[in-house]
Order: C-alpha cells, then sequence, then structure tokens
C-alpha cells in the first residue's frame, strides 16, 4: 500500500519529524526551489498537513493547492492561524495541542505576575549594572491583597486559579458564559471584572471574537493600581489603548508574553521600564514543546491509520472520514 503523502509548511522540532517519517511520506514545503512546480507535481496528493502557530496563517491559496487534505494538524493550543470556519467548509478536520501545556503556561503566568509586580527583571538590571553598591532597590508593589480576574477560565485558565489559590489572593472570572462547577465570582462583562480587579489576567483565545477585547475602557476601568497580564494573544489587547494607559497612568503596569504583530514589539513598551517584556514563551520548555510536537504528530499517524485524530477543534468534529 502506498505510504500517505503529508506536507509541512515550516520547519518542526525532530520529534514531529521522525514520528511522522516512520508512518507517511513527508514533504517539506520550504526546501521546494520551486513550490509552484512542486505543488502543482505533488499538491494533489497531500492528504495531511502538519504546521504551526509559530509560523504565520496557514493561507487559504495554499489549501487551493490541496485539494484533498482531509487534516491540518496544528502546533499550538490556539488555532488562529488556521482558518478553521474555512476549513469546515471544505471538510477539513483541524487538530491542536490542547491539555499538555498547561501547567507550563501557568507556571509562566504567575512567574510573569510576581515579576512584574515585584520588578524582579529591573531588580537584576539593578544589581548587573553596579547600582546596588550605591543604594538598595526601591521598594516595589505587591501581590498581597489584591483581587485577580481572569479573562477566559478555560484549560489553562483554571490552571492559573489552581495556583493563585496557593497564593491567598481572591479570584473572579469573565468568560461568555458561566461556568457552574467553580466557585469563583463571575463577570457577564470583561469591564465589570477589570472594575472589580486590580490584577487582569487574559488567556482566551485569539482570532475575530476576541480582538480588542480588552480595550481602552477595560483599562480605565482596571484603574491606576491595576496591572495586566497578558498570556493569551497579542490581537486580544489593543496594543495602542494599552501604550497610552501605561504611559498616563491610567494603569500600573503590565507583564506581556505576546503581541500584535509578533516578533515586532512597539519601541514605546520597550522604553517603558514598568512593564515585563517576555518573547512568547508561555509554552517553551523541552518538556512541554516535545509533548505538543508529539501531539502533532500522532494526530496524523491515528488519522493514517483510521483511527481518527486525536484531539479535533470545536469547528471540525470529526464525523468518521477514514482514508
Ligand atoms: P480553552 O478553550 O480551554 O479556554 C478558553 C477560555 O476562553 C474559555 O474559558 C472561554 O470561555 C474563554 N473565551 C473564549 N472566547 C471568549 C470571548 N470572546 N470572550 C471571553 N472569553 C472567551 O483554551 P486554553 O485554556 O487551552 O487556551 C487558551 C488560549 O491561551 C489559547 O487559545 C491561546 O490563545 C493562549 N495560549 C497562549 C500561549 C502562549 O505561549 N502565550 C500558550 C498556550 C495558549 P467561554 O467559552 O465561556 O467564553
Amino acid at each position: 500500500m502506498s505510504r500517505t503523502d503529508i506536507l509541512m509548511t515550516a520547519p518542526m522540532m525532530p520529534i514531529v519529524v521522525e514520528t511522522l517519517e516512520k508512518a507517511c511520506t513527508l514533504h517539506r514545503l520550504w526546501e521546494q526551489p520551486d513550490q509552484e512546480a512542486f505543488l502543482k507535481e505533488v499538491g494533489p496528493r497531500i492528504r495531511g498537513v502538519a504546521t504551526s502557530t509559530l509560523y504565520g496563517r496557514l493561507e487559504a491559496s495554499l489549501l487551493d493547492r490541496l485539494p484533498n487534505v482531509e487534516i491540518i494538524s496544528s502546533f499550538g493550543v490556539g488555532y488562529d492561524n488556521v482558518d478553521a470556519a474555512e476549513a469546515a467548509r471544505r471538510g477539513i478536520v483541524v487538530t491542536n495541542t490542547p491539555g499538555v501545556l498547561d501547567d507550563e503556561v501557568a507556571d509562566l503566568t504567575l512567574g510573569l505576575l510576581l515579576a512584574t509586580l515585584r520588578k524582579i527583571p529591573q531588580a537584576d538590571r539593578y544589581l548587573r549594572e553596579g547600582q546596588w553598591l550605591k543604594a538598595s532597590f526601591p521598594l516595589s508593589t505587591t501581590l498581597r491583597g489584591r483581587k485577580v480576574g481572569i479573562v477566559g477560565l478555560g484549560r489553562i485558565g483554571k490552571a492559573i486559579a489552581r495556583r493563585l489559590a496557593g497564593f491567598d489572593v481572591s479570584i473572579a472570572y469573565h468568560g461568555r458564559t458561566q461556568q457552574d462547577d467553580v466557585a469563583y465570582t463571575y463577570y457577564p462583562t470583561v469591564t465589570g471584572l477589570a472594575e472589580a480587579c486590580d490584577v487582569l489576567i487574559v488567556i482566551t483565545p485569539g482570532g475575530a471574537s476576541t480582538r480588542h477585547l480588552i480595550n481602552a475602557d477595560v483599562l480605565k476601568a482596571l484603574g491606576p493600581n491595576g496591572v495586566l497580564i497578558n498570556v493569551a494573544r497579542g490581537t486580544v489587547v489593543d496594543e495602542q489603548a494599552l501604550i497610552e494607559a501605561l504611559r498616563s497612568g491610567t494603569i500600573l503596569s503590565a507583564g506581556l508574553d505576546v503581541y500584535e504583530d509578533e516578533p515586532r514589539v512597539p519601541q514605546e513598551l520597550i522604553d517603558m521600564e514598568h512593564v515585563v517584556l517576555l518573547p512568547h514563551i508561555a509554552s517553551a520548555s523541552v518538556h512541554t514543546r516535545n509533548a505538543m510536537g508529539k501531539l502533532v504528530a500522532d494526530n496524523i499517524v491515528s488519522w493514517v491509520e483510521g483511527k481518527g485524530p486525536l484531539t479535533p477543534v470545536p469547528e471540525t468534529p470529526y464525523k468518521g472520514r477514514q482514508l
């Protein structure tokens, strides 16, 4: 029996490549000297695509060249790099990597929150610059007595909340729907949550439905003692409104892992001493990235073996299609 042809759109981790090469014929799009000619010849044979949220959008124009694709396996739990509604229209199943990164992202979020409040990176810089020899580092703000609002109490949001419980702070949340099985206070609007809290942790999906969910009004509601932590997607926060709020003292500070135009970060943010900026690393440990890579490959292998994908996204439920 001929092996199933799979297309990889950009370089991926060895675990993905090795697992796929054992089970399929793997084609590397970025290595093709003439992609047009390659897609013309091989495109119709491609049945599955391995792609990544790290490498930008999977364009519909590429899917047009792959008329027999049945599965797109995307690296990352967020899949705003793939138009899942369009995939559904074409009868393609999209898979992501949920669950295997929850603890890692939640750990990093708590680290970023504490780093922002206690100015840990600034204190490190202060020591290295020899300033401690002249004077003590200025006193910082604190997590003590704060009320933390989580925007998006999903898998990762809940892992963040579990960790926060150990810090003895009060916790509330906002999402589109109230969850019956959680005891945290629910706010039906994000502005209402921001008004009630002085830390806002954003951990929703990206995409059109959450674009600029955190806008100037929400930041105003968060207030002058407020701290914004964004580990979701850059698009969820209106970055210009955030810069203005940080500049004017509308909010106190921010800790960011994600930006609207990655890897470009606005110079205004880079120049601010009262923000902590990370280069989109929330899931980026060897352990967790390997687990994510394994799930990318396992989804395709399971589908090739006729067992169906392991983690299809809600927009493209698996309906039993087999090779
Ligand atoms: P889940 O699907 O488990 O949770 C998403 C939560 O967001 C749900 O509680 C949902 O609640 C809420 N939500 C969705 N849409 C909206 C909306 N329009 N307004 C308000 N709330 C909304 O996802 P995960 O917890 O697994 O992952 C969440 C996101 O975290 C990913 O999609 C990704 O964007 C981001 N992420 C970032 C990483 C990084 O490296 N910085 C790493 C991993 C994930 P409801 O349906 O009730 O609205």
